[in-house]
């Protein structure tokens, strides 16, 4: 999969540019507050339909322009698309267009330029509560597998009604009723999300600890361990034995759930624990190998979905390179293997040999 090129119009601080890539490295580079996220962001907004960093579109429109336009030429098994978007100020709805047809929603769009982005909010995975880890296999997972994004939704759905009955059971007793039947789902689609996640997570594992690996020049050996439900004894094994421990779970957790108001059984509180040579991450790692890490996650991310769609998506790897050691950064710029990837840094001084360099200055773009 790859970005040919890309013209943008009144987009955040871009008046009106073109720009063409290459198919290796693309490196973007610039003063701070020149426009290297803004590029990211279009081409992310371009692959998925909306902005990483606000829910707000209005935002993404140059101050004072009544619109923005973002076009793309795509290749992408093996033919040439052309992909569009455009957002009006005030209340009139954004058009997507695929090769000139325009679509009805988002989702007409998947498939045609799938993107991994690595922001610096994503050191956060390694270092922070479950939820991020939790959310880096769901957000991977619902792409991949629409079984999985069903269940989730469910899930989802069952644990808000389970939460609201546990919690009103002083005023409403009656709700209490309706937890065997929540709890018989929730056991059902729990256990299709435990036994996706545990292979998931290994195949993750195979490919992140490889890259991570010739990243460090071999010196650190990155492991990621699934936790679940205590029950679980293997969360590879087949969802109807997931199921029958999650029942158990349940029932032994009963009387908990009821005193304390609570939803306490279930995969909702899913993690992994990251390790290094065998030390936990988040205690122990430091900020480059916490971005080594980071990025060798989403290179297994890539893998992941090459294998499964056919394609490599695109990589868009934002600020990356600061805290990284001369060797770690020759990584980033000229040994990530295949596909495209866009590198955005503030060292002018930074090339790559596998690609080309577009320099940012206040919204305009020439290549260098
Ligand atoms: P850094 O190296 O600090 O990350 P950057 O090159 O990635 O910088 P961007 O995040 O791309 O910088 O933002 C560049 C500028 O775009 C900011 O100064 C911001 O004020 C401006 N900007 C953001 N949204 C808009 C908009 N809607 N209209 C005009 N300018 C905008
Ligand atoms: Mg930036």
């Amino acid at each position: 999969m790859r970005l040919l090129d890309l013209s943008l119009r009144g987009f955040r601080n871009y008046e009106s540019v073109q720009c063409e890539f290459a198919p290796g490295v693309n490196l973007i580079v610039g003063e701070n507050a020149q426009g290297k996220t803004n590029l990211l962001e279009a081409i992310c907004y371009l692959s998925r339909g909306a902005a990483f960093r606000t829910r707000r579109e209005a935002e993404l429109i140059r101050f004072g322009a009544d619109f923005s336009e973002l076009c793309a030429r795509v290749e992408s098994y093996g033919r040439e698309q052309s992909l569009r978007a455009v957002m009006f100020a005030g209340r009139r709805p954004r058009q997507l267009f695929l090769s000139g047809v325009k679509k009805p929603s988002r989702e007409a769009l998947d498939g045609v330029l799938n993107t991994v982005l690595f922001c610096p909010e994503d050191l956060m995975i390694l270092k922070k509560g479950s939820a991020e880890r939790r959310k880096l296999m769901d957000d991977a997972l619902c792409q991949l597998r629409p079984k999985y994004a069903r269940a989730l939704e469910e899930y989802r759905r069952l644990l808000a009604q389970k939460a609201a009955a546990l919690h009103q059971r002083m005023d409403r007793p009656e709700m209490l009723e309706l937890l065997p039947d929540y709890n018989e789902r929730m056991a059902q689609t729990g256990a299709i999300l435990i036994t996706t996640r545990a292979k998931y997570l290994r195949r993750l594992e195979e490919q992140a600890r490889r890259h991570h690996s010739a990243f460090s020049g071999g010196r650190e050996e990155l492991s990621l361990c699934y936790q679940t439900v205590s029950t679980v004894s293997d969360p590879t094994a087949s969802a109807l034995t997931v199921y029958g421990q999650l029942k158990e779970h349940q029932q032994s957790h009963h009387r908990a759930e009821l005193e304390s108001m609570q939803c306490l059984s279930g995969p909702h509180k899913d993690d992994f624990e990251a390790a290094l040579n065998g030390l936990p991450m988040k205690a122990f790692a430091s900020q480059g190998q916490t971005r080594t890490a980071a990025i060798s996650l989403k290179l297994a991310e890539r893998d992941i979905f090459e294998a499964d769609t056919g394609e490599l998506p695109v990589l868009l790897l934002d600020d990356v390179l600061s805290e990284l050691d001369p060797g770690r950064k020759d990584f980033v710029l000229n040994q990530i293997p295949g596909g495209q990837v866009f590198i955005t840094c503030c060292e002018l001084e930074t090339v790559t040999e596998i690609g080309k360099r577009i320099r940012v200055e206040n919204g305009s773009l020439y290549d260098s």
